[in-house]
């Protein structure tokens, strides 16, 4: 992806002064073309959560293109590690 910076005054650059300021740097180099895929794909779970991590984390939109690559995610060793936690916690009763 050919680097373009973003030019002052312009969308994108006014868009990015609406953001929370830790966000502004990633949404920044995502929309200049600045930074790796994977970057550009959770700005964009972010934008799209209004920088709410956990929306992302439970997002259920599955026919989004991005749904499957957003960050954020339950690993299925988190699941399983829940899990037996519960039920751990069940036989004990
Ligand atoms: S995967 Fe979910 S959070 Fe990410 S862009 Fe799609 S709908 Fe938004």
């Amino acid at each position: 992806m050919p680097k373009k910076p973003l030019q002052e005054g312009s969308r994108e650059a006014i868009y990015i002064l609406t953001l929370p300021v830790g966000y502004r740097k990633m949404l920044s180099q995502s929309l200049s073309g600045e930074c790796a895929p994977r970057s550009a794909i959770k700005a964009k779970c972010l934008s799209c959560t209004n920088f709410n991590k956990l929306e992302i984390t439970e997002c259920r939109c599955s026919i989004c293109p991005l749904w499957r690559y957003r960050p954020y995610q339950v690993t299925t060793k988190v699941k399983r590690a829940k899990k037996a936690v519960v039920e751990a916690v069940l036989t004990t009763e």
